[in-house]
């Protein structure tokens, strides 16, 4: 039996911000998604039954119907019975290294890596965007993870633009153990708040457009200019999340007086990633962090943005 093993990354918002409701109850969003090179990888094989079985040794990971992984499985299962019918089911390991629940997508990078895996497993022969649409039934940010590097996302953040992206730089990024902000929360939060700016007409779709404002992060980007990049980091999340998690936004001041270029928390947090000027200066803020916030329940990585989303790393 053939397997296969993926490196699937984690993304981080360098943009985010929510424009309103959409008709289909989701919240219409205008993002620029950046994958970083922390990474899990995910081991996937034909095993010959009927069956799918994850096996994932972090404890915040469940192992059942829930993990998005397989659900990831059952879903090529359901689109594609002759391809399940002739190969049988698989086993998919997850060696977890992104915090889990952490605002960094990991479990959306293991169901994509999942949906890559089997089109190779089952000779299936999809296109990215074949694979990116099956990922849009899974999560939001599951088509964003299939190609991964630099893109604006808008919809509900799977309508993906790539953008020519950033290399060789490294972000210092910290997630609290103890710590978890619910994504519903977040966003129900912001809409009860921000009423001003929130567009609640279902169908305005001009008032839509005109709410847009990520082009200069856009254009920063483009022209691969780091100190405006850093200007421009944007999440609209943090207006609730900060206020409520003393932590998240002591982190972050604490990458922003160790002269972090830029900082930002990513998603619905809790994790904040700083942007750095070189690899020694994340280096060296990640071993001052400690110093400032002596929590033993706080993880840190020094890890850099990468140009790619799920990589096959090897087959048997
Ligand atoms: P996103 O940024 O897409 O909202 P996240 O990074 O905040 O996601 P995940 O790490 O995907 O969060 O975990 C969210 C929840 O999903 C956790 O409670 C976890 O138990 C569950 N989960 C299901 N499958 C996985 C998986 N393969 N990896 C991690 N968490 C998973």
């Amino acid at each position: 039996m053939r397997n296969y093993s993926l490196i699937a990354p984690a993304k981080i918002n360098l943009y985010l911000e929510i424009i309103g409701d959409r008709p289909d109850g989701y919240h219409e969003l205008a993002m620029v998604m950046q994958s970083i090179q922390l990474a899990d990888q995910v081991d996937i094989s034909a095993n010959g039954n009927k069956s799918i079985k994850v096996d994932c040794q972090s404890l915040e990971v469940p192992n059942d119907k829930t993990n998005l992984a397989y659900r990831a499985a059952e879903l090529m299962t359901e689109k594609f019975p002759d391809a399940f019918a002739q190969y049988g089911g698989v086993d998919i390991t997850i060696h977890k290294n992104i915090p889990v629940a952490a605002g960094l997508a990991g479990g959306s990078t293991n169901a994509a890596a999942v949906l890559v895996g089997m089109d190779l497993l089952w000779n299936l022969g999809l296109t990215q965007s074949d694979i990116e649409e099956l990922g849009a039934f899974l999560g939001s940010d599951v088509p964003f993870c299939v190609g991964g590097g630099t893109a604006i996302a808008t919809g509900r953040g799977e309508q993906l633009t790539s953008i020519l992206g950033l290399e060789d730089v490294y972000v210092v990024l910290g997630k609290h153990k103890n710590i978890s902000v619910s994504t519903p929360w977040a966003y129900k939060s912001y809409r009860a708040a921000y009423t001003d700016s929130y567009i609640r007409d279902k169908e305005d779709l001009a008032a839509r457009a005109s709410a847009v404002h990520s082009a200069p992060m856009v254009q920063a980007i483009i022209h691969k200019n780091i100190q405006e990049i850093c200007q421009q980091l944007h999440n609209d999340l943090e207006k609730v999340v900060l206020p409520e998690y003393s932590q998240v936004s002591q982190l972050r001041a604490a990458f922003a007086s160790l002269g972090a270029l830029g900082t930002i928390m990513s998603g619905s947090g809790p994790s904040v990633f700083a942007i750095c000027e070189s690899k020694s200066q994340a280096e060296s803020i990640k071993s001052q962090v400690h110093k400032i916030i002596p929590d033993n329940n706080l993880e840190l990585f020094v890890t850099k943005l990468i140009s790619h989303g799920i990589q096959v790393a090897s087959q048997k």
